[in-house]
């Protein structure tokens, strides 16, 4: 049977490695930390994932959480006015329900997973020349490691990456105790609040390691007010900063903070990247290839909530792909295509509406996030992007497409 390694246990490296182990591969994961230590470390993300990228587990029998983790039916969108008034909140239903769960839950039980189905774990962080020596060993050699040290054998695709400096402050606390959301009582949602110059507030449920939860994320605009969680390693100023940015610029959120508390003293995350997209293939120095998966070729911002869902469509991408191919050479040609595939079918799309929502929004986007408060047909279509952005190919980015869009939904009103 062909052998394949592995390198990272996150979104992707633990899919497509669960997913190679059960079409009988022999597969070697390489994981820089034990489960334990990941289950016990600090949050990495806050991971939302929608209907696509969950059936991904789904298929796999991988969605051990599924009926624990709080199911979010819909995504609610806020505008905060000059005077921190919500001059936008409305709530779109998606087709499929959405699902946190905490990495640190799901790649602590996967890793685990794996190694008791019969899997090759080692724990070690890779370096370039441990790669170089397995791409001689192994049939194909996967780099799955986020955005750690290895992406630097990944050469930056200046054409596909816009931007040379991060486009976010990122601050995320994972808390229990937040209130009930009067205004939307209909169904639960994951809700975007949007305060133009300042930037984006999540709150959103999840599964975490004590159980069903709430985050609350800042993605605050780069010198902006939002931007000043830098240098803060006490997670309880952490929180403070966060409830206090909300008080000033998301009031009706702030409603609810008044009993909570942090899930756990490695409930929060800070920190900031800038969005990049990466040739898939690198060459190593000894000659030998590496196929670069997820994050390491395509990391957007997490604005749009993309980059675990990306994960999952790309491990299902490659593991087609893998068995596609058979028997054959795993050459460069093959993982040229195999990125194309991703690339076409979901980066792509996904990397073009991530990076147009880091932008100020364009008059017609405010005009169809306004419509959409009176247009449930909208707002769901709007909600169920971020399921599938290649949609918004149709409607969003040209001001043209979103009048004609609007004009039909309104004529078509009853
Ligand atoms: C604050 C924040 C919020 C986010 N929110 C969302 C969201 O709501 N929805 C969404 O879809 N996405 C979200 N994302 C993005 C999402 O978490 C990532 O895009 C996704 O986890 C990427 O998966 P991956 O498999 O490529 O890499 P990762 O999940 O980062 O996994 C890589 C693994 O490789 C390991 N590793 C690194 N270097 C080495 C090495 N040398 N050797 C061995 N192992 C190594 C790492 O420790 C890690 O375990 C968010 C990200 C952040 C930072």
């Amino acid at each position: 049977m062909r052998k394949i390694l592995v390198v990272g246990a996150g979104q992707s490296g633990l899919q497509l490695a669960l997913g190679l182990q059960s079409h009988g591969y022999e597969v070697t994961l390489m994981s820089n930390r034990t489960a334990d230590e990941i289950r016990h470390g600090r949050v990495m993300s806050t991971q939302c994932m929608f209907h696509t990228a969950l059936q991904h587990e789904r298929d796999l029998r991988l969605n051990f959480w599924e009926t624990q983790a709080p199911k979010m039916v819909g995504i609610g969108v806020s505008v905060a006015g000059p005077g921190a008034e919500r001059v936008v909140d409305w709530v779109g239903r998606l087709d499929g329900y959405a699902q946190s769960i905490d990495q640190r839950v799901k790649m602590a039980g996967w890793l685990e997973t794996f190694a008791h189905r019969g899997g090759q774990l080692v724990v070690h962080g890779a370096a370039v020349s441990d790669l170089d020596y397995f791409s001689r060993v192994y049939d194909l050699v996967l780099v799955a490691a986020g955005k750690g040290e290895l992406v630097s054998m990944f050469p930056r695709n200046a054409a596909r990456s816009p931007f040379t400096r991060p486009q976010r402050a990122l601050a995320a606390s994972y808390v229990h105790g937040l209130g009930p959301r009067p205004e939307h009582p209909e169904y639960e949602a994951a809700h975007c609040n949007l305060v133009p110059g300042v930037g984006e507030l999540f709150v959103t449920s999840t599964l975490t390691t004590s159980g069903p939860a709430d985050l609350l994320f800042w993605e605050g605009v780069p010198g902006g007010p939002a931007d000043v969680f830098q240098g803060v390693v006490d997670p309880a100023e952490h929180l403070a900063l966060t409830l206090s940015l909300m008080k000033r610029f998301t009031p009706w959120e702030y409603a609810r903070t008044a009993n909570v508390e942090l899930t756990d003293a490695g409930g929060v995350l800070s920190g900031r990247y800038t969005p990049v997209v990466r040739e898939p293939v690198a060459h190593l120095p000894g000659g030998g290839l590496a196929l670069g998966v997820a994050d390491v070729v395509v990391a957007n911002d997490p604005l749009t909530g993309q980059g675990a869902n990306t994960a999952s469509k790309c491990a299902a991408t490659y593991l087609r792909a893998i068995l596609d191919h058979g028997d054959q050479e795993f050459d460069e040609a093959w993982m040229r295509r195999t990125f194309d595939r991703f690339w076409t079918e979901t980066a792509g799309p996904t990397t073009k509406w991530a990076n147009a929502m880091l932008g100020e929004p364009p008059e017609h986007v405010l005009n169809l996030l306004g419509a959409a408060g009176a247009l449930p047909v909208v707002a769901s279509r709007f909600a169920n992007g971020f399921d599938d952005p290649a949609d918004f190919e149709g409607y969003f980015y040209e001001a043209e497409k979103t009048e004609a869009y609007l004009s039909e939904v309104a004529g078509g009103a009853p």
